[in-house]
């Protein structure tokens, strides 16, 4: 592309908000966004809201919280505005009317208040009637519909290449309901012009729509943009993914809700349709801004792998410092009642999603320094947020409950169990606070496990005690994030009950 074709670079995402965000948006802001980058371009965001019955505030709120999550900042539109406003499309029905009037002029467009129908060859039912002949423009009631032409329209897809359809199985479509409600085709048409978008991005399920609107734009004299339709969304079963599909999670907000990462979720919504080539896998915001290009988006179905977004959530948490880690832990264990919080609760916080990583009130004043170290046990292992406060939460109960029949190592006897609590504690009680580290333990417990000649007979146990569960972090680093005091009640605790069981 020359300097100057880069200067002209104008995209947009034109979600029409009648429902939650969804991944397949995610991905067309995302890639929309990295093409206005990789060019130095401007990218769009114009609210499709046509359909009045079915859009409302609630999803443009939607749209709004997600790209702000996403990190998809943007140039114009929505509450941007810019020199092409406005941005929304209720707000610019005079500006249609004017297109409208044009097409009907032209006898391009007619008004029609019939349902007449034809079968094509491929026996699809399609609109032909003779209301434009009959009326001769007097009569203005019905609906405006477009006067087809009957031609075969090519258009050279950026990614598919050349792509060719045949208009006279379209029918006379319906353009506006009437001259002041446009419909989709049309609006879009009117709009790309006017806003000057230079590429249209858009999902493949909008492929059949190009060629009306490249119809649409040439009854217009109006000189089409560019188009580059990306792959559908497929599942694991190479069915396309349905906005309903159980096994993923279709809103960008139920992403934020389990707990999973904005750069995780980039990363891997960037790789659905498009892959750089060679083995890296990682990519940050920025470093796909440098590294996307068109030619790399491929043709075929991208297949959303859910496995490959939970190893790059979990690589992310890895990297990520320890204090962000657990402030962003903080809404869950609020919202699991493990810590104190703010007077909204923890689920409106995740559903505020701007201010998920703010500090401010996500915490209600817990001390992160308390928390990091409980996170910071299960970093190496966590896949999602939300998985934390089932891993942590015993290290806030008072009392565990636990079968006793989880103290057992295999091949120990019951007995054994108590006596070797004891000897535990014995040891353990003459460990200067000031030393109370997971070495020290270590380094004092061990000799004694393996002088019982089965070190799970010892350590089995004290995990279980500490824990009260199954699997755990190992029972060292829980004794040292406890403390001495509650490491020692917790025994002592399990000792009294096994006590009473008769043991
Ligand atoms: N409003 C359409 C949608 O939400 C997008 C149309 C387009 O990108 O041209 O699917």
């Amino acid at each position: 592309m020359t300097n100057e074709q880069k200067k002209e670079i104008r995209v947009r995402m034109a979600p029409s908000p009648t429902g939650p965000f969804h991944i397949g948006s995610a991905r067309t802001a995302l890639f929309n966004y990295l093409f206005a980058k990789k060019y130095q371009g401007k990218f769009i965001i114009r609210i499709e809201d046509t359909d009045q019955t079915r859009s409302k505030k609630e999803w443009e709120d939607s749209i709004k919280k997600s790209l702000n999550w996403l990190g998809l900042d943007y140039d114009e539109g929505l509450e941007k505005g810019g020199p092409y406003g406005p941005y929304r499309q209720s707000e610019r029905s005079e500006i249609y009317k004017k297109y409208i009037e044009k097409l009907l002029a032209k006898g391009n467009a007619y008004w029609c208040s019939c349902s007449q129908e034809v079968k094509t060859p491929n026996q699809v039912h399609i609109h032909k009637c003779d209301c434009a002949e009959n009326q001769k423009g007097q009569i203005r009631t019905g609906v405006i519909r477009f006067r087809t032409p009957e031609i075969e329209i090519s258009f050279n897809d950026l990614s598919k290449g050349k792509i060719t359809y045949d208009a006279s199985l379209f029918g006379d479509m319906v353009i506006a309901k009437n001259l002041d409600e446009p419909l989709y085709n049309l609006a879009c048409v009117v709009d790309d012009f006017e806003m000057q978008i230079s590429h249209v991005i858009r999902g493949e399920e909008h492929i059949s729509n190009t060629p009306r609107q490249i119809l649409l734009a040439g009854a217009l004299n109006i000189k089409p943009p560019q188009y580059l339709h990306l792959p559908l969304i497929l599942n694991q079963q190479r069915a396309k993914l349905s906005k309903r599909d159980p096994s993923i999670a279709a809103k960008v907000s139920d992403y934020i809700e389990q707990g999973y990462l904005q750069e995780a979720v980039v990363n891997f919504i960037a790789f659905l349709g498009w892959n750089p080539g060679g083995k890296e896998e990682i990519f940050s915001l920025k470093e796909l801004e440098k590294e996307f290009s068109i030619e790399k988006i491929q043709k075929s179905g991208a297949i959303f792998n859910a496995q490959k977004l939970d190893f790059l959530n979990g690589y992310f948490i890895r990297k990520m410092p320890l204090e962000k880690l657990t402030e962003l832990c903080l809404p869950y264990l609020a919202d699991a009642g493990l810590v104190g919080g703010p007077a909204r609760n923890a689920s409106q916080a995740r559903h505020n999603f701007a201010d998920v990583s703010g500090r401010s009130d996500a915490g209600g004043g817990v001390a992160i320094e308390k928390i990091a170290p409980m996170v910071a046990l299960y970093q190496e292992r966590l896949k999602k947020l939300s998985e934390i406060p089932e891993l942590i939460d015993f290290f806030f109960k008072e009392n565990l409950e636990y079968e006793k029949e989880l103290l057992i190592w295999k091949g120990a006897g019951d007995s054994e169990i108590i006596d070797n609590l004891d000897k535990l504690l014995n040891i353990i009680s003459n460990i200067e606070e000031s030393n109370w580290t997971k070495e020290k333990l270590n380094e004092i417990i061990m000799p004694i496990a393996n002088e019982i000649g089965d070190r799970g007979k010892i350590l089995w146990p004290l995990r279980v005690v500490l824990s009260g569960k199954k699997a755990s972090a190992g029972p060292f680093e829980i004794a040292e994030v406890l403390g001495k005091g509650k490491t020692i009640q917790r025994i002592k605790q399990a000792i009294e009950k096994l006590e009473k069981l008769g043991f």
